[in-house]
């Protein structure tokens, strides 16, 4: 019975630091570049080439760690793991081993069940313990061209080579794919939000790879893990995790034993298959870089570095939840990028503090028109000084909801303002009761048989009478006038 079962995942995340060069020499971090057109003897790997720590590395890496409540250690040791791969041409990667650059982190996500559709349920907070973030040089690319057996040639690119990662360890303290799921979406927007990384997972810039394992439930020990790569995008990894889920729970429950192995997850036959057998540590013979000093970093840097963060996603949806009242999905989904959350709070300011209109009006129109676009909201084409003043004047009964709907679509097309299209169009709502007043008699005039019906106790018509007068006044009538009337 899955019933039975506890299902175990840590995760590690590997995101490319957004720097312009490389993290030992000052070759170019361009991507898409000629292949090997950014190398030097030292990315190279050349025998006499000594690696320089670029310090820009070290200024991303602290505002990431910061961004997810790690702590920065004053003294951190660059070491070298061993191993022969063709696009790894020092025979060895500079990462850190024993003494990282951060460890011991705290950081609170949101997260939520799913239903079947993959609908979110109820946000909850869930505390997740990040073991370490430390620093360290990318490896080159192998590119293979050409059918297996046949006609196969390979390539090697080394522009990747040297680029700088954070990788990010995370206790086992993930119960479920969802987790897991959540987790690396907050990763992701928090890294990005700081300027920390791209953190783009169809870039390759951010890579996730995720260890499971089950035991019953009741049990204290771990069961074997294994560890899945290959996914390419947060969903991969969570189909990956459940795949695996019920693997382990179906070889244990038939009395088999699991391996534990490196996976891969090949998403178009939904399912894992062996990579290798995973190195234990002492297979990369770590060593410390005999040809970089200890990194060490004071108190104050951090400090500086702390002080220049934004206020950070998590609690800037709190606040907008508190400050605006509204729900706690919608919070979140204002807050999913920086120019999205600071747009919001200037069309706010700029309705006269009307904060949830604005929240609707967003989500429901302008989100879609910037999907539609392809465009993100640091690049709307409607600034949020005038989104605000439309649902200003929406909100004064200069123009309905329904009129609103459509000045937005020529505003996003022509990038005018509300009040010169509502001028050009004559659009002006008719708030004028006697005019209003003089369309209801029209429409009583024309509908007799439901007057009758309403008079008799039928008060389901009313809706029908404001429709007609709103009909008649081609919907320039402010409804709220007509209701009243
Ligand atoms: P390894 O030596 O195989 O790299 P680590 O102890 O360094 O293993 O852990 C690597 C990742 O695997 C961490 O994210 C950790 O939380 C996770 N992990 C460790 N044991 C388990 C387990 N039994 N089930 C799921 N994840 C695990
Ligand atoms: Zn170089
Ligand atoms: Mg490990």
């Amino acid at each position: 019975m899955t019933n039975d079962w506890e299902t175990i995942i840590g995760l590690e995340v590997h995101a490319q630091l957004s720097t312009e060069s490389k993290i030992f020499c000052g070759c170019s971090t361009r991507f898409g570049d000629e292949p090997n057109a950014n190398t030097c003897p030292t990315c190279l790997g050349l025998p006499g080439a000594l690696p320089v720590l670029n310090w820009r590395a070290v200024e991303l890496g602290a505002r990431a760690a910061l961004a997810l409540g790690l702590h920065i250690n004053e003294r951190s040791i660059f070491a070298r793991k061993n191993y022969f791969y063709p696009d790894l041409p020092k025979g060895y990667q500079i990462s850190q081993y024993d003494q990282p650059f951060s460890t011991n982190g705290t950081l609170e996500i949101m997260t939520a069940d799913r239903d079947e559709a993959g609908h979110a349920h109820e946000w909850k907070p869930m505390t997740i313990q990040i073991t370490r973030l430390h620093l360290e040089e990318d490896a080159g690319k192998n590119v293979h061209e050409g059918l297996p057996d046949v006609d196969r040639f390979s390539y090697i690119d080394l522009n990747r080579a040297g680029t700088p990662l954070a990788e990010i360890v995370t206790e086992p303290d993930f119960r479920s794919s969802w987790q897991a799921y959540d987790y690396v979406n907050h990763v992701r927007r928090a890294l990005q939000w700081v300027g920390a990384s791209d953190a783009d997972m169809e870039k390759g810039n951010l890579r996730c790879e995720a260890n499971v394992s089950v035991r019953r439930k009741g049990d204290t020990k771990f069961g074997t893990k294994v560890e899945l790569k290959n996914l390419n995008s947060v969903r991969f990894m969570q189909k990956a995790i459940e795949f695996e889920v019920e693997r382990h729970i179906k070889t244990l429950e038939s009395g088999g034993q699991l391996v534990q192995e490196t996976l891969l997850w090949d998403e178009r036959l939904n399912e894992t298959r062996p990579m290798r057998s995973k190195e234990e540590a002492h297979d990369y013979r770590y060593f410390p870089e005999p040809d970089l000093p200890p990194l060490i970093v004071t108190n104050q840097f951090v400090e500086e570095v702390r002080a220049s963060l934004p206020e950070l996603p998590g609690p800037r949806a709190k606040r907008f939840a508190e400050q605006y009242g509204l729900s706690y999905a919608d919070a979140s989904q204002l807050t999913g990028d920086r120019a999205l959350a600071d747009y919001y709070e200037s069309a706010v300011e700029a309705s006269g503090s009307n904060a949830r209109a604005t929240a609707n009006w967003i989500r429901s129109e302008l989100l879609r028109e910037l999907e539609n676009a392809g465009l993100s909201a640091g690049k709307s084409p409607i600034p949020a000084m005038k989104l605000g003043a439309l649902v200003r004047m929406i909100d004064d009964g200069k123009i309905s909801g329904k009129q609103g709907k459509d000045v937005l679509v020529e505003m996003f097309a022509t990038g005018k303002s509300a009040a010169v299209i509502v001028e050009e169009k004559g659009l002006i709502q008719v708030s004028d009761t006697g005019e209003i007043d003089r369309v209801i008699d029209e429409v009583i005039a024309a509908n007799p048989n439901q007057l009758e019906a309403y008079r008799g106790g039928k008060e389901a018509l009313f809706g029908f009478f404001v429709g007609q007068v709103m009909k008649a006044s081609k919907g320039k009538a402010n409804p709220k006038v007509v209701m009243s009337a």
